[in-house]
């Protein structure tokens, strides 16, 4: 599937009331590539992910994921997709192993099948030892880990993470950075990444510039640099 157009999103357009937060947006992003959305807090990169996952209903234009629209065939394209939200999302007071069941469970899978791939996930993030811990002991980017290995239990073939190293530190930043970049590396994935941080953009991405609703740019990053220079 490397190559293909994991996610499309052509002349979408969104406001709250007389605020538009969205004008006229068009990008892709192909399969096996890391894309980094860029923009500053109120560019619109929450509202877009808003749109994608469909908790909000596209007002205009449309989004694609592998080719199926999100509003004509939304179980296939929302069953190719897995979302890191900006917001804490575990239930502190479970454990991990039951914040992640209960997502499984909605998945379909069976209680064995589901187990086996949770502790395969977990250790991939270096967390299959906390298994029954609760997630309030662990620290914010081990939170952040689970939410991203909660996100991939399904086998997505297209992952947006929306500011998934905000409040983190140093090394649990490029920790995470490193695991979701090997993703895409090893399994052919599509990354939305979204974030306002330019040091977390690197040479060989994909980058798309939001400002104030729009793409101002769009492409390799050596393209959009070229281009700019
Ligand atoms: P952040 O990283 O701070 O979330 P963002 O790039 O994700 O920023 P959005 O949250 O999508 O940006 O916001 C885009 C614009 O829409 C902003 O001007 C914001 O104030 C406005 N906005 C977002 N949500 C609402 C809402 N529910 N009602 C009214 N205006 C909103």
């Amino acid at each position: 599937q490397k190559g293909a157009s994991a996610l499309e999103v052509t002349d979408v357009s969104h406001a709250y009331g007389a605020k538009k937060a969205l004008a006229g947006v068009s990008f892709f992003i192909p399969a096996g590539r890391f894309t980094v959305l860029l923009g500053l807090n109120g560019a619109g990169k929450t509202t877009l992910f808003s749109l994608i996952s469909r908790l909000y209903d596209t007002q205009d234009g449309s989004i694609r994921i592998f080719g199926r629209d999100i509003r004509r065939d939304p179980s296939e394209a929302l069953r190719r997709l897995g979302i890191v939200f900006q917001a804490r999302t575990l239930d502190l007071d479970l454990s991990i192993a039951q914040n992640l069941t209960y997502h499984a469970a909605l998945h379909g899978f069976g209680r064995r099948e589901a187990m086996a791939r949770i502790i395969m996930l977990l250790d991939t993030v270096g967390l299959a030892d906390r298994l029954h811990d609760k997630a309030k002991n662990l620290s914010g980017g081990q939170m952040r880990r689970v939410e991203i290995v909660r996100a991939l239990l399904h086998r997505p073939s297209l992952l947006l993470l929306d500011e998934a190293t905000v409040g983190l530190d140093v090394q649990a930043r490029a920790d995470i950075l490193a695991t979701i970049r090997a993703l895409v590396r090893d399994d052919g994935i599509g990354v939305l990444w979204a974030t306002h941080l330019i040091d977390e953009v690197m040479e060989d991405d994909d980058v798309v510039i939001l400002d104030g609703g729009r793409v101002l740019a769009s492409g390799a990053v050596g393209d959009v640099v070229r281009a700019a220079g």
